[in-house]
């Protein structure tokens, strides 16, 4: 943790989110009724990694994590963790990573009984069963407080990479002393599903431009399409059908910096933006010369290029 003194006062700059999710939680009188109940919070948590192990965005001091506190009774861990499986795959699927997991079970220094780890474990197994996800079993590597799925993803050069984690937990509830009102006006202990799915979105940017060797899908690059044009009588006309692609929704670039036509054509392949329009005296809306990113060249209308833009976009799904 990074620790500050403020006027002979030490504090802490926020490592994680658990505790702020659990005072809210508790903030006031829960009834069966108000659960599952799932938080969500992706905001900046600050380690002090040492210098000497920051590589990157792979790992930074700074890190926002995409986090979920789930609270659910026993009998709701079951369709909770099915739930967040599922997504994890969608997720994982729709940058064309395979997920798989590892399970890891009760520790021999385990609070709660035998009975209690048996239907635990079991929910989240079928989680990963019931979403076909390949996972190996971590046997004994589970916390004292309950058993944990650690999410892993192949990338396109089939590297692994340890993603999220989902991990069950029916202690830290207890000690915020954090109780629901069930059905039958009594107090009862409950669970938390302790959750996040890419990691960090730092370290997951990080992987994805690994994965990707930065050519980005077109859905995903952050600029998607570039304009060049020839000389500064182009640049206002470039611009004013640039306006017409951005509004229809794309991430579009006028680029009218003073280095040469072929330098800011290499420029846009090296930094593999999806398409470089070269504007000239020919060019209108009508004829476009366009280069896509693998080389191929073609002379579409403006409104025959959206079309194209259209259902490139439409592949994510
Ligand atoms: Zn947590």
């Amino acid at each position: 943790m990074f620790k500050v003194d403020v006027r002979g006062q030490e504090w802490a700059i926020k490592a994680m989110n658990c505790p702020g999710a659990m005072l809210l939680f508790g903030s006031r009188p829960r009834s069966y009724k108000e659960l599952p109940m799932r938080l969500a919070e992706p905001s900046p948590l600050h380690r002090d990694e040492l210098p000497g192990t920051l590589h990157g965005l792979l790992r930074v001091r700074i890190v926002t994590q995409d986090d979920a506190h789930i609270f659910c009774t026993e009998e709701q861990i079951q369709d909770e963790i099915r739930a967040v499986v599922a997504y994890a795959r969608y997720l994982y699927e729709l940058f064309g990573m395979t997920a798989s997991a590892e399970l890891a079970t009760r520790p021999d220094n385990k609070l709660g009984t035998d009975e209690q780890w048996d239907r635990t474990e079991a929910a989240l197994k079928t989680a990963l069963e019931l979403n076909e996800i390949p996972h190996t079993i971590a046997v004994g590597e589970g916390a004292f407080y309950g058993p944990k799925i650690d999410l892993h993803m192949e990338d396109a050069l089939g590297r692994k990479w340890q993603m999220g984690t989902i991990q069950l937990d029916s202690q830290m509830p207890s000690r915020f002393g954090l109780k629901y009102t069930g059905p039958d006006n009594q107090e009862h202990d409950l669970y938390v599903v302790h959750r996040a799915l890419y990691g960090s979105f730092e370290r997951f940017i990080g992987i994805l431009i690994e994965h990707y060797g930065g050519a980005f899908p077109f859905w995903l690059a952050p600029v998607q399409i570039r304009f060049v044009p020839v000389s500064d009588d182009h640049a206002e006309r470039a611009e004013a059908v640039a306006v017409r692609i951005r509004e229809a929704g794309y991430r579009v670039e006028v680029d009218s910096s003073d280095e040469t036509v072929g330098k800011r054509i290499r420029n846009a392949q090296v930094e593999k933006i999806p398409f470089t329009v070269v504007f000239g005296e020919r060019e209108s809306k009508e004829s476009l010369a366009v280069r896509a990113r693998g080389g191929e060249q073609s002379n579409p209308s403006l409104a025959e290029l959206l079309e194209t833009l259209a259902s490139l976009r439409d592949e994510a799904g």
